[in-house]
């Protein structure tokens, strides 16, 4: 089949299974992350901005501590995944290194990319850490999430990184190739699907069916994962990682199936917040700040003029300009106290102000949507 064209893609996210890190007797398979790290460094030096949202640590931290994963308590699970995590990321660290890249490692929980505040936290983090190339390594925050609020899955984790930090592209590589028309194990006339384009109940259906990996998440989880991240503007591919160099195999035809995403991660951030339902404030602006809000920047302090209502951080606010009109609307980085303590203050005011040092932004660029300049994108 022909190659995936990574270059579409600026902002990816490769999700690795347990299955591919760890062998039978929980041992971390090195010469395979090798082999995935020489394809990241590659993507890094193409340019690209590569996040790692990895599996595996209960799987060797089962084998350190000597755990029966079969047996195991919920804290048996914990505890593997907290002495499992530290070789596991220290593996990753050692081997990016042997490329002049640095790994960061972040551990989230579901409370971190669905709650608008700390989502603000997470996305401003990420940010940061890719400003600055280094290559995050994510995981679930084992040790303190409990099973009601596990994303219970890496697949369906990786899909809110994606959407969290405006990925184009979610590779989620494990032991099966692709999506198939039914499970390709028990059924002969199961087909492989190279392309969906959208993910009807019809696709659902047939992933519910077809088993896949050792790890927790089969096709059923992917294809949900999948579905995520489309909505989310981030196409989505299933490959295979059981070959040496997963993603350079890609680039030069190795089977496996992309699904479309549905516009892009800018329309679909602002699709959600135009039609935010909950409205908490306002913050009104000078013509400066309209101005450069038109040229697409962030709204500072500086451009501020007055504070409405009662927000928090992570809040939905309109932006309103000198005569009153709607310009837009978005997420505030700071509650309405706080703003209303920077109202036409300079960014370097802001620590005098606050007692502490803030964010420069009272609205980032990226959780805004303008009325009327914005529309024809959405
Ligand atoms: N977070 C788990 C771990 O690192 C894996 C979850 C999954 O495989 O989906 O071991």
């Amino acid at each position: 089949m022909a190659g995936l064209a990574l270059s579409d893609y600026r902002r990816l996210v490769v999700k690795v299974g347990s299955s591919l890190l760890v062998g039978a007797g929980g041992e971390l398979n090195r010469h395979w992350l090798e082999t995935l790290s020489d394809d990241v460094s590659r993507l890094a030096k193409d340019g690209h901005e590569v996040l790692i949202v990895s599996s595996g640590a209960i799987a060797i931290g089962s084998s350190v501590l000597g755990i029966n994963k079969a047996r195991a308590r919920l804290e048996d699970l914990q505890a593997a995944a907290a002495a499992g995590q530290v070789q596991l990321v220290h593996a990753y660290q050692d081997i990016l290194g042997l490329h002049g890249i640095s790994a960061a490692q972040v551990l989230l929980t579901p409370d971190d990319t669905e709650n608008r505040r700390r989502f603000l936290n997470a996305r401003g983090t990420l940010g940061r850490l890719l400003g600055r190339g280094v290559i995050p390594i994510i995981n679930e925050n084992d040790t303190v999430a409990t099973e009601e609020i596990r994303y219970g899955d890496n697949d369906r984790l990786a899909a809110r990184v994606a959407q969290l930090v405006m990925a184009d592209a979610l590779i989620l590589l494990s032991d099966v190739d692709g999506f198939y028309t039914a499970d390709p194990v028990t059924n002969a006339d199961a087909e492989h699907v190279p392309e969906v384009k959208r993910i009807t109940n019809d696709v659902l259906g047939m992933a519910g069916e077809t088993r896949s990996d050792v790890g927790s998440g089969g096709m059923a989880t992917k294809v949900q994962a999948a579905r995520i991240a489309t909505h989310a503007g981030c196409s989505t591919v299933i490959a295979s990682g059981t070959i040496d160099h997963p993603i350079s195999a890609l680039r030069s035809g190795a089977r496996h199936t992309v699904f479309r995403a549905e516009g892009t991660p800018a329309a679909a951030r602002k699709q959600w917040l135009a039609g935010a339902l909950e409205v908490q404030g306002e913050l009104c602006v000078d013509e400066g700040a309209v101005d450069a809000l038109r040229n697409g920047k962030s709204l500072l302090p500086v451009g501020v003029v007055d504070v409405i209502g009662n927000f928090r951080r992570g809040d939905v606010v309109n932006i309103t300009g000198p005569a009153g009109e709607e310009l837009g609307r978005g997420l505030a980085e700071y509650a309405n106290a706080e703003a209303s303590r920077l109202i036409g203050c300079q960014s370097g005011q802001i620590e005098d102000k606050l007692g502490y040092r803030g964010r420069s932004v009272i609205v980032h660029r990226d959780e805004l949507v303008l009325f009327g300049n914005d529309s024809e994108e959405l």
